[in-house]
């Protein structure tokens, strides 16, 4: 575990992306201060809301990379509460608006050895997905073999057609990139859960392969579960849940 130090800067927000449902949002922030992070971590975001200062962990969403050039973060954020972050980071925040941002210390993955990567995520559980499927199609030399990214939402109108944009601007046969609507049947999209789609993509990956899983606590259990059953290591699923 590489420990990443506390620190704490003021970020304004400078893009703000919704998707049609007005409850998911891909929000980026320039910040004032820099520090180094690896994809997969998350930082704190405070704000006062109503008199209170209101703090919540987000995943990162953008590269390190893109932090480096641009001096921004993004997250992508699911609307799950009336006045809480959630609502304001989705529905209340203004560009030019500022929050304090905190690093934390979390996963810390070593990806020079990996393959073959096998993504799941559901709802906001993208959020750190997109971080490290971003960094691994920007790299110059290829950093993989076979990259599946499995996505899960309820409806369309839930998903952000720039994240979308980003998810499918690569012309590379090696990657696979699948969305998935439980509650609505659409052309081009896959109708039901993640779930179904993992048999497929192991048959890409081989088994061989390091698996990112974020999304409900109750989702991450199952597909663990489910994983294990189709022969993955547990060691090699690195999950978060909330
Ligand atoms: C490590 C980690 C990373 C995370 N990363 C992300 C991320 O990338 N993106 C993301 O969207 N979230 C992420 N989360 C979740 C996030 O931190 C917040 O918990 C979430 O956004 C809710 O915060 P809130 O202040 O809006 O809601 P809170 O006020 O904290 O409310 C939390 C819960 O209370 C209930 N609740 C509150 N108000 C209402 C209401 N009016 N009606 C019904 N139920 C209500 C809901 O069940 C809600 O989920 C992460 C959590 C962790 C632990």
């Amino acid at each position: 575990m590489k420990v990443t130090p506390m620190i704490t800067t003021q970020a304004t927000l400078v893009k703000k992306y919704d998707a049609p449902s007005g409850e998911v949002s891909l929000v980026t922030f320039q910040l004032e201060s820099m520090c180094s992070f690896q994809e997969w971590q998350f930082m704190m975001i405070s704000k006062e809301i109503n008199g209170t200062v209101i703090k919540r962990p987000y995943s990162i969403a953008s590269t390190a990379q893109q932090l480096l050039k641009e001096k921004t973060m993004s997250f992508y954020v699911k609307k799950a509460s009336e006045k809480g972050m959630s609502a304001r980071l989705t529905q209340g925040i203004k560009l030019g608006d500022i929050v304090t941002l905190q690093w934390p210390v979390w996963h810390y993955i070593d990806n020079k050895i990996i393959k073959n990567y096998l993504f799941i995520s559901t709802g906001s559980g993208i959020s750190p997905n997109l971080g490290i499927f971003q960094s691994l199609i920007m790299e110059e030399q290829q950093a993989y073999n076979n990259l599946v990214f499995l996505f899960g939402e309820r409806t369309y109108a839930h998903i952000i057609p720039e994240v979308e944009q980003t998810l499918y601007a690569h012309n590379k046969l090696d990657i696979t990139v699948q969305t998935h609507l439980t509650q609505e049947k659409k052309v081009w999209y896959l109708h039901g859960r993640v779930q179904q789609s993992i048999p497929e993509a192991i048959k890409k990956t081989s088994t061989d392969v390091q698996v990112f899983l974020c999304g409900s606590p109750t989702m991450v259990q199952e597909t663990k579960q489910l994983l294990i059953e189709q022969w993955i290591s547990s060691k090699s699923i690195t999950i978060e849940k909330w």
